[in-house]
């Protein structure tokens, strides 16, 4: 099959940038060193390319998981621009597909299916069909002036950006060809390819706990240099998600800068999928693979019909846990208003604390007996 034709604007920079990357950076370290100040430099540009790519381009642009004020949305334009990642409008366009086909190797502009090396940088070095530019499903995004502006002086600010600002750093500090290398080529090389681990290796390396609709998977070393993307399976499932790693210890500082910068006005109406709805789509998949298990080991009848009974009833309760907190909350609000007596307002609350009570035993003993079928025999017939 005849290859597509290369862009060759994108293979002189892949190629150019990381060679000088390692030939220059050693050799001017080498003779002359790096200080903290520029190990500062680099680190401070690092952080504003990724967390614009991360928290900008990807959950607010392309997936709208919250809303930003126009300031922010001006720093996330120029820290993208930086990342030299294309524009707002091409990258959440390619993005918008990469959900709406994931892993159809015609349509997925970075589909895994094609390898890793091809989901990783090949879709960007050459001309293929899947990447074509499409732009007429960002059609909202076109209503952004800053998103306009972006790409209308899109080469201006890259330039700015990876040039200009890793100079003036470099002038303020006395040397700037240390700081050009540091925060502006090293820092572009790491950040880019960084990012591009979620489209390769967080479609290949980790685990599918909420869904095996996709290839994501989610991977907490991965979520570590990537400002928390590395919990793609969670997020392939749950897209309008502003989180990506939803527990407290997963390392997602996107996340907690969205959520801090809500507490200052800058963000607004964070969206979060409900627990029950997480922990429903955590059950099916665990359903699924123990039901599997019981086929592959043959397993006697009577378990797997405790494994169907266990599963019903945990999606029953989680309904009614469901039903409950919700009829509470609106309780809550109604009380506020002085509308519902304290004492009705008591009984609510009890019955849900009932509720989730029983949620919580049955969970455990669906636990239970998911780990006694990871266990070798004897099944008691
Ligand atoms: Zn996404
Ligand atoms: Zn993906």
């Amino acid at each position: 099959m005849e290859k597509a034709p290369i862009n060759w604007t994108n293979m002189l920079l892949f190629s150019l940038t990381p060679a000088l990357a390692v030939i220059m950076l050693p050799l001017y370290g080498y003779y002359y060193g790096y200080d903290l100040y520029e190990w500062l430099g680099f680190i401070g540009l690092m952080g504003f390319c990724g967390m614009s790519i991360t928290a900008g381009y990807h959950r607010l642009w392309s997936h709208k998981t919250y809303k930003a004020h126009p300031f922010l949305r001006f720093v996330f334009a120029l820290g993208g621009a930086c990342a030299l990642q294309n524009d707002v409008l091409t990258w959440a366009s390619d993005h918008r597909r990469h959900h709406q086909y994931v892993d159809n190797n015609d349509r997925d502009p970075y589909s895994a299916g094609r390898g890793f090396w091809f989901s990783h940088i090949g879709w960007i070095l050459r001309h293929y069909e899947s990447g074509k530019k499409d732009l007429s499903n960002v059609k909202d995004l076109q209503q952004d002036p800053i998103l306009v502006w972006q790409s209308k002086h899109y080469l201006s600010l890259v330039l700015l950006t990876n040039i200009g600002l890793p100079a003036l750093l470099g002038l303020i500090h006395g040397d700037i060809i240390g700081s050009l290398l540091l925060a502006g080529l090293l820092r572009l090389v790491l950040s880019q390819h960084l990012t591009y681990f979620i489209n390769s290796l967080a479609h290949m390396w980790g685990r599918q706990p909420y869904s095996k609709g996709s290839s994501a998977r989610d991977n907490g070393f991965l979520a570590l240099i990537t400002y928390g993307e590395g919990y793609h399976n969670y997020h392939h499932t749950f897209q309008w998600d502003y989180r990506n790693g939803i527990k407290w210890w997963h390392f997602d500082p996107t996340k907690w800068m969205i959520r801090t910068l809500s507490f200052a006005g800058l963000t607004r109406d964070l969206k979060r999928c409900s627990l029950a709805q997480i922990e429903k789509a955590k059950l099916e998949m665990q359903y699924r693979s123990a039901t599997e298990k019981c086929e592959r080991l043959n397993i006697p009848e009577n378990w797997r019909l405790r494994l169907e009974q266990e599963y019903e009833q945990l999606l029953h309760t989680l309904q009614m846990w469901t039903e409950h907190q919700q009829a509470w909350y609106e309780a809550k609000g109604k009380q506020l208003q002085e509308s519902l007596g304290h004492w009705d307002q008591l009984q609510l609350q009890d019955r849900y604390r009932e509720v989730q009570f029983k949620l919580k035993v049955q969970k455990r003993r669906w636990q239970l007996l998911l780990r006694n079928l990871t266990d070798p025999q004897p099944y008691p017939a």
